[in-house]
């Protein structure tokens, strides 16, 4: 465990610019226009400014499907509990238009958790991702997903559906899983998925918060654990607590230390790709730019890695 309890200011380092400029407006008004939500307002994603205002690109949004609510309640995460309303039947052709109108070549599809539903929306996400990909096959899409509490049919049902890169969140280390995320969240239920994912076509990916109390020795054990089961892409970013109801930050991670993990995950055990940095999201700055190399270009893992680092920065 590196640092101390320190949660009163932030690093300089954590600063990020407000949202503005044509383009941000342009993409809020057409998510509004198609009721759709994204994680990047519902979880107070403090990089919304950078990507919707195309500062690193077209712009991008994460299209959060099924609605605002979910039906767990992780400590670290600021979607809203319970209330969930019907599935709209329309989401995945009102995203495909979304995605179509605003001009997305790269798109990130999450969702909440909806164990509420018989098949915890396993289908809907499914046709939100066809939907895409029938209109252009072109277009990139990353799939973000629950882990439809371990049930690998419900997983297959996403992981046959097209997309070029099966996402799923470990989040932390298998220590801290509680008080973490919610208790039907767990380790090996989230390897399972990942493990499943991996063996498809598409890359499997996965995102780890840094600062919620993990020891260095656990991060490498879940590094080693997911690259075991197949995991390619892996980002790390900093815990930021959305409010004071939500669990305390326990340490600022340095720069350095984001980019040691770097070092360690793609020299060290071969990742393809490590998205790391106390600003990384998991569709920030995260992969986007290297799937797009390998998958779009052709290029090698080397030539890729240059390439997303030089556009990220
Ligand atoms: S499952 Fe947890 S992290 Fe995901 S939206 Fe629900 S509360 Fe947030």
């Amino acid at each position: 465990m590196s640092g101390s309890r320190d949660r009163r200011r932030k690093p300089e380092w954590l600063k990020m610019r407000p949202p503005s400029g044509e383009r941000f407006t342009e993409i809020k008004s057409t998510l509004r226009e198609h009721d759709l939500h994204t994680v990047c307002e519902e979880a107070s994603c403090p990089n919304l400014g950078d990507c919707w205002s195309g500062r690193n690109g077209p712009g991008t949004a994460t299209f959060m499907l099924m609605g605002d609510r979910c039906s767990r309640g992780c400590n670290f995460c600021d979607v809203q509990t319970g209330g969930m309303e019907p599935l709209d039947p329309d989401e995945p052709a009102n995203v495909a238009d979304a995605v179509a109108e605003i001009g997305l070549d790269y798109v990130v599809l999450t969702s909440v958790d909806r164990d509420d539903l018989p098949d915890q929306g396993a289908e809907h996400f499914a046709e939100t991702i066809r939907e895409i990909k029938d209109r252009d096959d072109s277009i990139l899409v990353e799939a973000l997903t629950p882990d439809f509490r371990g049930d690998l049919d419900l997983v297959d049902t996403v992981a046959e559906a097209g997309a070029d890169v099966l996402a799923h969140n470990v989040e932390t280390v298998d220590r801290l899983q509680w008080p973490v995320r919610d208790r039907r969240a767990g380790y090996e239920q989230s390897l399972a998925v990942l493990e499943r994912y991996a063996e498809s076509d598409a890359y499997a990916k996965t995102s780890l918060m840094l600062g919620v109390g993990e020891y260095d020795h656990e991060v490498y054990q879940t590094l080693s654990d997911l690259r075991e089961v197949g995991v390619d892409i892996v980002t790390f970013g900093q815990y930021l607590q959305p409010s004071t109801r939500h669990l305390e930050v326990f340490d600022y991670v340095h720069p350095d230390k984001f980019e040691t993990w770097r070092a360690v995950a793609e020299e060290g055990l071969d990742f393809l790709y490590c998205a790391s940095g106390p600003m990384v999201r998991s569709s920030f700055k995260a992969g986007e730019f290297f799937v797009e190399a390998v998958a779009r270009d052709d290029a090698d893992v080397a030539t890729a890695r240059e390439q997303a680092r030089a556009r990220s920065d």
